[in-house]
This record gives C-alpha cells, structure tokens and sequence, in this order.
C-alpha cells in the first residue's frame, strides 16, 4: 500500500519501500513506502491548511463525515480484521473483536465532538467585579495533532487518536507502528472515502527513530499523542518542548487475590486476562499476588485454565494465543522466564519458544523484587507471588514503577473500598482483571505509565484548547 499524505496515496519522497511481513510465519503480506524527513514535512504543511479548514468547518459538518467513516468501518470490519492478525500475529477471532470497535469508536467521538460546551463564569463573586461583565469560556481545537502507535492494537489504539481529534476540529499526523501500518492506513482510508477534507489527515509510514523527532518537536505541532513504551515516552517529553501531550506507556499490572475472593472467577479473569494478544497488552495481568492461605488453591485453578489455551496459527478459528510481533520480542520473553527459574521461581505450566511463539506461562513462587515481576513483559507468562496479608499486598502491588491497571478480588465491600483508595493505578477493577476496557471510559496510567487521559471524551477534552473571554459592560 502507498502511504496517505493529505489525500494523496503515494509513495516515499526517495522512492524506498519495505516488506510487513507475518510474525507467525514471515510470508509478506504488503510493502509500504519508507517515509523521509522531507515527507514528515510535507505532511507538517499539509496539516496546517488542513488544521484552518477543520477549525472553520461547523461541528455538525465534521460529525456527518465521521458517521460516514464510522459505516465504511463497519462495512469493511472483516478485511480489516484479517489485516490485523496477518501482520500482528493476533488470532483472527481477537482481531475480530478489535475490528469491530472500530465504527463504534469513530460514532462514539463523533457525538463528543459536537459536545464542546463552554460555561459562564460568575465574575461578580470576585470581590471588586460587579455585574457590568459577563465571563464564558470557549473550546476550540487545538490545531495540528502529531499521533504516534504501537504495535499491539494496530485498529484501537489508531481509532483512539485520529477519531477524537478529527471530531474536535483538528489536523492529525499519524506515524503508526513499522510492523503494523497496513491497519492504519486501511482505516485512514475510510476517512477519506466519507469526505473528510484531504489535508486533515496524513498517514506517514516508516521508522519511528528516524521520524519521531521531525514530528515531536515541530513548534506547528499543538498536542503530541503518543501510545508506547515508557522510554519513547521519556525521550518525546524531553524534546517535544511547549506543546500538549498525552503519554501511555509501559505498564506491570497487579491482580490481588484475598482470601474471600471468589477463587473460580479469579482464575477465570487471570487466565484470560494474562494471556489476550499473547501478552502484549498494557493492560495485561503481569503480577498476581495472592493471600498465601488461598495460594495453593488459585494456583490449582488457574494452571488447567491456562494449559486449555489452544497455541497456533492466528488464521485458524480455533487459536486462542498467536505469535509475538516478532522472533526477537519472543526471545526476550522466554529468556525472562527462564531467568525467573534460575532465581528459584517455578513455572507450572508454559514458557517454551518456538520461532515467535511463547506457549503461554504460569510462574509461581515469584519474588516480587525480580525482573519478572518489575519490569514490563509484554508476553504471555504471569508471575505470581504471595502476601501474608491485604496491607502488605497493597504495598506490593503499588512498589512498582508503572501505575495503568490493577485488579482486586474479593467478596468483602469494605476491602475493595480500601483497595480502591490505596493502589496507585489509572483503572481499578473490581472482581475483574485490568485487561478491561470501555472505549467511552477515562483512560491513561499514572506514574511511569504515563500522563493524560483517553477515550472519546477525555481524548476530545486534551485535544481542544479552552479560551477565556470577558466582555466588559458599563456600571449602571
Ligand atoms: P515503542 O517501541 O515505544 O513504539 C511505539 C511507537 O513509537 C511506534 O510507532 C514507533 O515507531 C515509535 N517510535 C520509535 N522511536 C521513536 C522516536 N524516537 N520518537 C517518536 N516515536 C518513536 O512501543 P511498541 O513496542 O510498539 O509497543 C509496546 C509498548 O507500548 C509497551 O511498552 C506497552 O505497554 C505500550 N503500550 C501502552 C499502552 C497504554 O495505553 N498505556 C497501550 C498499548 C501499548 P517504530 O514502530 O517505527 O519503531
């Protein structure tokens, strides 16, 4: 596929293509242009006509061009599906559940973006202010939108940028991942098919480190929106200068199993949870941590739940956990696994590599300081470790870095009260694990998992700037 700048499907500025091929089983499934710096720019000039136009089209106008683009999604959700799990390696049943989201995401931000109220301000509460003012506020775009995605939701992650900051008003760049851009550019193609004014939207294919600082750093650019690993993060908020962004970063997500938990539901919730996309979820169950008087009997639940995932071909209907992205992320997930049994930890089940398949791991008897524990995996292995009490497992799922997702189970009203208030992370579920998520709800990790919020409403609200205006009376 060519590579979309303002309306123009067309190929790098020096003519360079490569391969995006199948991490299953590396059979190429398209070439994309690879894009220059000059292109980056190009794409840059173009946003900022597009970024005026957008800012002059009435709200209602934008909302039609969504909803059309919304219905082309829908039409075309299969083929998007199949893109998904070819150059993702994600099982085609998953990837339909992602292709799916896809119109309703796009409706979803289209509603929001019609839904930029501002407020009246009561100036004469101010002390010295009579009533001869009158304040409001007013909620413009903010221009152009630089967004940046990974690789693990070529659809949802993508939707969750382009579509909230269209509907706002604004131009967007997009860089998607280099191992998946087919998904993105498909998807862009359905912006463009409903009418949306070509300049809007680029999508730039090609590597991030030569392109990341071009787009970041350019004054023009308003709001940098970027999803992926916390030290891309790190390196963005240190050279974007003044602009806004929004950062979601890496993530080692705690589940706290208490005594009376419900031990089935817990198990059920981890075996899915620790294992959707192979892993490689943000929100993924990374740490469970479990009462010790209850260890044995989680453990004895979860082991045959994980053993029961069927390993194979993304294509097959039957699959449940593909390949990694690729031979080398597989490679550092293994490793990590076998490093954990080095230090004394057990794994009951999985943890054995072929090509870029990890066959999914349960590893028991984790000391929480380890890499295993700490540091993100991304793979399909969860680290269990035990606490004496619900303080002390608190305590250990907060002594992390990351803060996205956590989850807690227990039957008991006034712990999840307690849990809810005490553990340092952005979604805290209850009875669930924190691979969960609504595409309407607040959205975004604290500590080093990041800053800023999506979904639909919150992306809407950080991808809109607001403006004070008084109008100055006489006294009468
Ligand atoms: P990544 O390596 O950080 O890449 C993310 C994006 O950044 C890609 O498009 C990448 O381009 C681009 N990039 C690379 N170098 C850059 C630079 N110098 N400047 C600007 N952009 C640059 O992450 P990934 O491996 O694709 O995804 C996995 C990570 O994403 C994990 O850490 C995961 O936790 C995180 N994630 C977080 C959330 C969340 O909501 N918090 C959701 C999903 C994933 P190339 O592909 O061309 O290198």
């Amino acid at each position: 596929m060519e590579m979309l700048i303002a309306g123009n499907w067309r190929g790098a500025a020096d003519g360079r293509t490569e391969e995006v091929r199948s991490p299953y089983d590396g059979r190429t499934i398209d070439t994309v242009p690879v894009a220059t710096v000059q292109d980056a720019q190009a794409a840059l000039d173009r946003a900022e006509i597009g970024a005026h136009l957008q800012r002059t089209t009435p709200a209602h106008v934008r909302v039609d061009i969504l909803l059309r683009a919304a219905a082309l999604a829908d039409e075309r959700a299969e083929d998007i599906a199949q893109t998904i799990s070819a150059e993702s390696g994600k099982p085609i049943t998953e990837a339909r559940g992602e292709a799916s989201r896809s119109g309703n995401i796009i409706r979803l931000a289209a509603y929001e973006g019609s839904q930029l109220y501002g407020s009246t301000l009561p100036l004469d509460a101010n002390a010295g202010t009579g009533l001869d003012k009158i304040g409001f506020t007013l909620r413009q775009p903010v221009g152009i939108v630089v967004a940046i995605t990974p690789f693990n939701y070529p659809a949802l992650l993508v939707l969750h940028k382009i579509a909230p900051a269209l509907a706002a008003g604004n131009a967007v760049v997009l860089k998607p991942a280099r191992a998946t851009p087919l998904t993105a550019l498909k998807l862009a193609q359905c912006f463009v098919d409903a009418g949306l004014p070509p300049d809007a939207l680029s999508v730039i294919t090609g590597p991030g480190s030569s392109l990341g600082d071009v787009l970041v750093t350019d004054p023009r650019v308003r709001k940098v929106s970027f999803t992926g690993s916390t030290s891309i993060g790190t390196r963005i908020s240190s050279i974007a200068g003044v602009k806004k962004l929004s950062l979601e970063l890496g993530a080692s997500c705690p589940v706290i199993i208490l005594p009376d938990a419900d031990l089935e539901l817990a198990s059920t919730a981890v075996a899915a949870g620790g294992y959707v996309n192979a892993g490689q979820v943000c929100i993924s169950v990374q740490r469970v941590i479990v009462d010790r008087r209850v260890e044995k009997d989680f453990l004895d639940a979860l082991v045959p739940k994980v053993e029961a995932i069927a390993v194979g071909n993304p294509k097959e209907e039957d699959t449940r956990l593909g390949s990694l992205i690729s031979e080398e992320e597989a490679s550092r997930v293994h490793t990590s696994i076998l490093e954990a049994r080095h230090s004394g930890a057990r794994v009951l089940t999985g943890g054995d590599r072929d090509g870029a398949v990890v066959t999914p791991a349960v590893v028991a008897g984790v000391d929480p300081r380890s890499p295993l524990s700490r540091n993100e995996l991304f793979g399909p292995a969860v680290a269990v470790s035990s606490a004496p009490d619900m303080e002390s497992a608190i305590a250990m799922a907060n002594d992390n870095e990351y803060g996205l997702g956590a989850g807690i189970f227990t039957s008991d009203v006034a712990g999840a009260v307690q849990a809810m208030r005490q553990i340092d992370a952005g979604n805290i579920h209850i009875n669930w694990s924190p691979l969960w998520r609504a595409d309407l709800m607040p959205y975004g990790g604290l500590k080093g998992s990041g800053i800023g919020k999506e979904g639909v409403r919150s992306a809407v609200q950080e991808m809109t700037e607001e403006k004070t205006v008084v109008l100055h009376g006489r006294p009468w």
